[in-house]
Order: C-alpha cells, then sequence, then structure tokens
C-alpha cells in the first residue's frame, strides 16, 4: 500500500557559517525539509533552507524554539575561528559556546529530536601527541588522557561528554564528529577568524609575481586539509551510520605551512617568497588524522585532493577579492594578466 511519507525534518545550527551553509545545501538536494538557525545571516549567498530563525543559542528559549518540530539537529553553532582567534578569546570561546551546546542538547532532549551530531574538533587531541612535526597521526583512542587546545579544545571535549550522558541517561542518540582543519570555498578569508589555507589564499592573491608573504611560525609546522565538499558528505554518513563514538574525519595527507604555500603559490601561477614571523602563534608542531576507523565505519574517506580543493578555493577567494577593489589590490596592484577571479595555471619552476 502507498502511503504519504513527510520529509524529515532537519535543524542546523551554524547555517550562517561556513560548513553548515554548505551542509544545508547538501541536505536540501537530498529532499530534507531544513531549518537554518545562526546568529547571522550566510555572507557570500542566499541560504537554501526553507526556513532561516536570526537567533542567539546561547539564549535557553530560543534553543527551544530552534528545536520545535525537528527529527534530527546537525549541531554547528559555535565560536570558532583560526589559531589567532582561538588563542586569544579562550573566556568568550568557553562562555558561549558551552551555553550554545548545552542548551542545544536538552533542548533536544525536551522537543523529543531522535538524532543530534555534535561537531568537535581534532583541537581535543592531548598536546603531548602533537610535539614533533613527523606526529604519528592521531587514533579516536589518543584523546585520553586528555591534554586539549587550551579554551576551545576544552569546550569541544566537554561537549564530546555531554552529548554521551545525553544518549546513556536519555536516549537520546547522539554522533560526534572530528574535524581535522575544513576549508574550500564561502569560508572565511579575511578578519582574524579565517585559517591557514584562506589566510594564504589571500595573502598570495595581493602579492605580485616574486612578491613575499608573511608565514607564522617557521612553516615546518604540519597539518592535513580536507575540501568542504567531503566534510558534508562524511557528517551526512555518519548521522546515518549507527556509530555512537567520536569519529575523526579529515584527509591523512600531512604536509608543512611551507608546503602549503608552495601549492596555493603554484595555484596562483606565482613564485612567492616566504617571511616567517616567528612572534606569531602557530599552535601544535604537527597533527595528522587517522583515518582507519573512518574507513571502517563509513566505508568512504575523504575524496577531493588538495591540490583540486586548493586550485578551487583560490579561484573564490581571489574572485571575491577582485569584487572589492575598494579594500584589495590584487597582485600588488599589477595590471591583471587575466579576467580577474580566473584561477591562473602554474608558470613558475619553483
Ligand atoms: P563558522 O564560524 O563559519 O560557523 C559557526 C557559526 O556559528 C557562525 O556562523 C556563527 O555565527 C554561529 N554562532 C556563533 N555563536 C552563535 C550564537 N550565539 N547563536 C547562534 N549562532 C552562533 O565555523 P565553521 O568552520 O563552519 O565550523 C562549524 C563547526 O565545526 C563549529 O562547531 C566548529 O567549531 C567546528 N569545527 C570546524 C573546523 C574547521 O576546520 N572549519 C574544524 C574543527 C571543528
Amino acid at each position: 500500500m502507498e502511503y504519504m511519507t513527510q520529509p524529515t525534518r532537519v535543524l542546523v545550527t551554524g547555517a550562517g557559517g561556513f560548513i553548515g551553509h554548505h551542509l544545508v545545501t547538501y541536505l536540501k538536494d537530498r529532499g530534507y525539509w531544513v531549518r537554518g538557525v545562526d546568529i547571522k545571516m550566510p555572507e557570500y549567498e542566499d541560504s537554501k533552507a526553507d526556513e532561516f530563525l536570526q537567533l542567539d543559542l546561547r539564549r535557553w528559549e530560543n534553543c527551544l524554539k530552534s528545536t520545535e518540530g525537528i527529527d534530527e539537529v546537525y549541531s554547528l553553532a559555535a565560536e570558532m575561528g583560526g589559531i589567532g582567534f582561538i588563542e586569544t578569546h579562550k573566556a568568550h570561546i568557553v562562555h558561549d559556546s558551552v551555553l550554545i551546546s548545552t542548551h542545544m542538547l536538552e533542548a533536544s532532549r525536551q522537543n523529543d529530536v531522535k538524532r543530534y551530531l555534535f561537531t568537535s574538533s581534532a583541537c581535543i587531541y592531548p598536546g603531548y601527541k602533537q610535539q614533533e612535526t613527523e606526529v604519528t597521526p592521531l587514533r579516536e583512542e589518543d584523546a585520553y588522557p586528555a591534554d586539549p587546545e587550551d579554551g576551545y579544545g576544552w569546550e569541544k571535549l566537554f561537549t564530546e561528554r555531554t552529548c554521551r550522558h545525553y544518549m546513556e541517561d536519555y536516549g537520546l542518540e547522539t554522533r560526534v564528529v572530528r574535524f581535522h582543519n575544513i576549508f574550500g570555498p564561502l569560508g572565511t578569508y579575511d578578519g582574524g577568524r579565517e585559517k591557514s589555507p584562506a589566510a594564504i589564499c589571500r595573502k598570495v592573491a595581493l602579492v605580485p609575481d616574486g612578491g613575499t608573504i608573511e608565514v607564522w611560525g617557521d612553516g615546518l609546522q604540519t597539518r592535513s586539509y580536507c575540501y568542504i565538499d567531503d566534510c558534508v558528505e562524511g557528517i551526512y554518513r555518519l548521522m546515518r551510520s549507527d556509530f555512537r563514538e567520536p569519529l575523526n574525519l579529515g584527509q591523512d595527507r600531512m604536509i608543512s605551512i611551507n608546503e602549503l604555500v608552495d601549492m596555493v603559490s603554484s595555484v596562483a601561477g606565482k613564485t612567492v617568497k616566504r617571511e616567517h614571523n616567528l612572534n606569531a602563534p602557530q599552535g601544535v608542531r604537527g597533527r595528522n588524522s587517522d583515518n582507519t576507523r573512518l574507513r571502517q565505519v563509513l566505508g568512504w574517506e575523504p575524496e577531493v585532493t588538495l591540490e583540486d580543493g586548493l586550485a578551487r578555493t583560490y579561484e573564490w577567494i581571489r574572485s571575491q577579492m577582485a569584487s572589492h577593489p575598494e579594500k584589495y589590490e590584487l597582485d600588488g596592484g599589477a595590471a591583471p594578466a587575466v579576467e580577474e577571479g580566473a584561477a591562473q595555471p602554474s608558470l613558475q619552476v619553483a
């Protein structure tokens, strides 16, 4: 017998932000009814959400309102930024994000939400496991004994535990994903909250061929980077899975910041020199994701290469900057050799 099915009603918090905005688009494309909530609207394009509520989720009554009539919650709202931001705003981050996360979990329970996904971070991993550039990739069980990134990482670890308690005590089906450096178009690239790939794209776009950019630290610190399309695919697969423990989501190709600068320069078709600022914040010395469990649990792993992802990201950031000539002088003010916004093929021999 045929019967009418209602689409599942999902809530994405942080839907005005980078990953949340992409996730709303992804879920709409799969036929979900989506409510987006954020304290701000998306910056670069309109949301595809069926309903977008501009609300402050530090407030309990707004968390209750957001979760009304909702089946599944993707909880992304948080105070967030690159290392320059999280090392200098610890009280602000912990205060706001603890309120948001704790109220959202309790409101979801009271409104009978069926599934709840929390976006945690590689910043929960202990500092003592990340002291060398050639680090051993981090496995999920490496989280304890705990010594996370001060402020931001402690809040993420605390909320991971709170998710576990809500599952054990109240039966709320929680999922926890630990992102490793997500990047891509429609992400912040200026203003102090941007992360390293976006900051490097912006700096490279501004200098002429042969120019110099500032690099934080000695550039030997290592990371892995995951493209946004893979991130939303992974989030969705985890939400649909039966896996109830925290799971890494990232690429396991580790590179140094110096190599990242060279890759972006190559995408831009420029030779760029690096000036190292040893007083700037650098975060841990080395970090990489161990994807063994990700492959086992999801039967999948991120697919977009770093080169591809950076090319798409550089092109988008450059075109954004080109549309604000009052603010940015691209290529050191040189007359553009090609159409503004187009990523150029690599021309230089490094
Ligand atoms: P983002 O800053 O672009 O998005 C976070 C959103 O939360 C913002 O739009 C912000 O306005 C919103 N928010 C903050 N305070 C709020 C409040 N009081 N009420 C309502 N909304 C509020 O960051 P993102 O990169 O999209 O990150 C999304 C999630 O993933 C965050 O929880 C972040 O900690 C986590 N994460 C991201 C990365 C990454 O590499 N981008 C890595 C690890 C974890």
